[in-house]
């Protein structure tokens, strides 16, 4: 491990109960359902098949009224509702770009607020969610960072985000309906607000739940978590949740990373790459996808492609090159764009895939790592910034 100030992580993560108030049963893992129905008084040897009436209605009908839970005796429905609730996020606002994307903000238990933003392509639509509000790290890039870790989303508030985002779509089964095979939700990227590895047990509930066979039922090749990369929690995410990885890498000397991704300051880029040589074991080989924002001047040479190349030797990759997005007060510059396809030819001749994200959403500031809450006015200034990364 390198030297200098250590990045502490201070979470807070709120009880599933608030004072008083009902039990949410979103969020909740199969087994700590059948508990929490145990001890409110349903019979230990009811309790499992009771978990799988609520689980389909909640996950597969996107149900949130026990009254409508129909296949369970009306007593019971009542009983449930005393205690419980199926409670989603709330949406604040929605906006929709030129382009389709939707940014929804939307609010917690607590009035904290996240952003979670919806991409249709032509074969797939991928929901963008947060795991924290705000982040403890401070990538000088990212808009996220220069707001301060207010506290970590709940399971129910990950997976919530994706239920909130199946209503807005009009996605729940209509009885009856042919299945339509297109799902317009049918891919996960943990890439909106936080850092989703600091948050690992809420995230890995809420994936769970989302490729659960009776519910959701997302494969876990089309869930990717992004990490700036915490490197003693990387094995897990292949162990505990079984999704792809993503590493947001973003320079190849740890001199300019340390600006760009502090972190590194704490597991440098040998300490990376070593973890994620062991990674591909655990995951049956699958390709770990690096993240390169395109900073013009910073990080976008010929040499910084080869050196890229070179690093990442041996692990099976790709990389996707995001064009950087601006944000008020940014102290960046996007790569030209000639500069971009220069670097991508580079990588892609050294046999490697190595696509160019496309901005989406840029109208509505929903691009990759424009998002942070509305509510959250601590922004540092871009001479603060400045200051501190040194660029
Ligand atoms: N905290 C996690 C996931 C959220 S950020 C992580 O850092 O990986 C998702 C991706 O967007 C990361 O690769 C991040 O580096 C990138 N990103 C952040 N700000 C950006 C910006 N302004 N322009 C382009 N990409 C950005
Ligand atoms: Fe946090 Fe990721 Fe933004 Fe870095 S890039 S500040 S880790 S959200």
């Amino acid at each position: 491990m390198s030297t200098t100030a250590p990045i502490t992580q201070d979470v807070l993560t709120i009880p599933r109960k608030l004072p008083d108030g009902p039990i949410n049963l979103v969020g909740l893992t199969r087994d700590a359902m059948r508990d929490t129905l145990i001890a409110h008084g349903t019979p230990e040897k009811q309790a499992k098949m009771r978990v799988g009436q609520i689980w389909q209605w909640i996950y597969e009908k996107g149900i949130s009224d026990f009254d409508a839970m129909t296949n369970l005796a009306k007593p019971y429905r009542a009983e449930l509702a005393q205690h419980f609730t199926v409670a989603r996020p709330e949406i604040v606002s929605k906006q929709v770009s030129l382009d389709g994307t939707r940014k929804y903000l939307m609010r917690i238990a607590g009035g904290h607020e996240v952003e979670t933003v919806y991409i249709p392509e032509e074969d797939r639509g991928t929901l963008c969610i947060s795991s924290q509000v705000g982040c403890t790290l401070t990538c000088s890039f990212c808009h996220t960072g220069t707001q301060k870790l207010v506290r970590n989303l709940t399971a129910g508030e990950i997976i919530g985000q994706v239920l909130v985002a199946r209503d807005d779509l009009g996605e729940w089964p209509v009885p009856g309906a042919p299945k339509n095979e297109t799902r317009l939700l049918s891919n996960i990227v943990l890439m909106g607000m936080g850092e989703p590895l600091y948050n690992f047990e809420n995230v890995r509930d809420a994936m769970k739940i989302a490729m659960d066979p009776e519910g959701i039922s997302l494969s876990r090749r089309r869930i990717t978590l992004s990490t700036s990369g915490v490197v003693p929690e990387i094995a897990r995410t292949a162990t505990e949740i079984g999704c792809q990885l993503a590493i947001s890498f973003h320079a190849t000397t740890d001199e300019v990373r340390d600006k760009l991704v502090p972190i590194n300051k704490k597991w440098n880029i040998a300490e990376l790459l070593d973890a994620l040589r062991t990674y591909p074991k655990l995951s049956n080989s699958e390709r770990i996808t690096f993240e390169y924002v395109m900073l013009k001047d910073v990080n976008d040479t010929d040499d910084d492609a080869r050196r890229l190349i070179k690093l990442i030797k041996g692990i099976p990759a790709k990389i996707n090159l995001i064009p950087f997005n601006e944000w008020p007060g940014s102290p960046y510059e996007r790569s030209d764009w000639d500069r971009i396809q220069k670097f991508a030819d580079i990588i892609y001749k050294a046999g490697y895939a190595s696509p160019i994200r496309t901005p989406r959403g840029e109208d509505i500031m929903a691009a990759c790592g424009q998002l942070k809450s509305a509510t959250e006015r601590a922004r540092k200034s871009r001479a603060q910034i400045a200051a501190e990364t040194g660029l």
